[in-house]
């Protein structure tokens, strides 16, 4: 098990789970989206651009992708990039608000050998979700959710960032994707994208947090996309990988190519580099800041925690976007004496995605190829892990 993880740590001639964006177009304006979407940018890969990445997964033998945006089915050449995808033998898991999943559009996923979708409800109740997502927004998601059962197709997903509005609602979460014949995933609130405004109104307290992980372990059926591995510390950990994969096995392609270490990194300090300008594999096997992410210990001001092995200090992405040292423990630990439990305050930045964006289409030069060598000891508060390491 370990020979296996220490595998995974140093990284894979590529990623077990990639996720591309396809476009920053969206037709909601959820409050918590990570990637801050609203308007496509100009210079979204196009169907023969995308098509080109395609065949490098294939070389590269990735088997999987999973789509999201922004709105994915919003990008004008949706179903000519999932359908080629599927022609090549890649599986598409893709995520939706389900606004455009109508009943052709169900039938002609349904017609699809390896299409898992997943539709994004956040509460059991359209109360709850609504004022998350927008009005409307919960009866369109169970219309799609409708759309897809009736069309037969398999493996659907009701996809759940946990909040404090609907951490109350996981039975009634439960009943409802069993209706459509769907699973229950769910998974965790980050402070990227506009979710800076809110994770702290929103993000789950210490007892909550220790209710969901009961509740995941009552109920394993449930998938996470190992989102809650930081509670692994309460004791036995809940299935899934057990520390942050960020450029070791997963990372993000957005809609304009830039690839980061993960999809809640969306920020310069974590681009790796550009498909326009290198090939996909080139960058996952070589670029430094991958590199960099794979020689490093993960959190090793936590070594000394005896929940480590469990938890490898948790998450990255919550961590930088609260201003902590990326060597340090997870905002939320529940572990940490003097590392508070309740909800950390995040960063107030401007918009990080946009600002991302600029570079882009300005000019690719003005982002250039990250290192996490010259704050190797810093955090991006400034202070040293040994400050937190004091706090484990
Ligand atoms: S101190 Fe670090 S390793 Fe221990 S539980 Fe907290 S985040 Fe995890
Ligand atoms: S940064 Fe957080 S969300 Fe991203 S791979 Fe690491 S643990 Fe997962």
């Amino acid at each position: 098990m370990t020979i296996v993880r220490d595998a995974l740590m140093e990284g894979l001639s590529s990623p077990l789970c990639l996720t591309w964006e396809l476009t920053w177009a969206c037709n909601l304006s959820c409050r918590h989206c990570l990637s801050s979407s609203g308007k496509p940018d100009p210079l979204e890969l196009d169907l023969q651009a995308c098509r080109r990445l395609l065949d490098d997964f294939r070389d590269m033998g990735i088997f999987y992708l999973n789509i999201g945006g922004g709105e994915p089915m919003m990008h004008p050449s949706f179903f000519g990039i999932i359908e080629y995808a599927d022609a090549l033998g890649i599986g598409v898991k893709f995520s939706t608000n389900g606004t455009r999943l109508n009943r052709e559009a169900a039938q002609r996923i349904a017609s699809l050998h390896y299409c898992d979708v997943q539709v994004s409800l956040d509460g059991a109740t359209a109360a709850v979700n609504d004022a998350i997502r927008g009005a409307g927004s919960y009866e369109r998601a169970l219309w799609a959710l409708q759309n897809l059962a009736d069309a037969g197709v398999q493996g659907s997903k009701i996809s759940v960032v946990v909040t404090k509005g609907s951490i109350g609602q996981l039975d009634e979460l439960r009943t409802l994707a069993s209706r459509f014949g769907a699973q229950l995933r769910l998974t965790r609130l980050r402070p990227s994208g506009r979710a800076q405004d809110c994770y702290e109104e929103l993000a789950l307290d210490d007892a909550q947090q220790r209710y969901l992980y009961e509740y995941l372990l009552r109920y394993p059926e449930i998938q996470t996309a190992d989102s809650f591995f930081h509670l692994n510390a309460l004791g036995a950990s809940l299935p899934g990988l057990n520390f942050c994969g960020a450029g070791r096995v997963v990372c993000l392609i957005d809609p304009v190519g830039d690839v980061y270490a993960c999809p809640f990194t969306i920020h310069p300090d974590f681009r790796a580099g550009s498909v326009r300008t290198d090939r996909f594999a080139t960058i996952w096997r070589s670029a430094e800041l991958f590199r960099d992410l794979r020689a490093q210990t993960p959190a090793a001001g936590c070594q000394r925690c005896d929940a480590y092995s469990r938890c490898h200090g948790g998450c990255l992405a919550t961590k930088f976007f609260t201003g902590r040292s990326l060597f340090g423990a997870d905002p939320s630990c529940v572990r940490a004496v003097g590392n508070p439990v309740s909800v950390p305050v995040p960063r107030r930045l401007s918009d990080h995605t946009r600002l991302v964006r600029r570079g882009s289409a300005g000019s690719s030069a003005a982002v250039g190829q990250s290192s996490l060598s010259s704050r190797r000891f810093r955090g991006v508060d400034g202070s040293s892990w040994g400050d937190i390491v004091g706090d484990v």
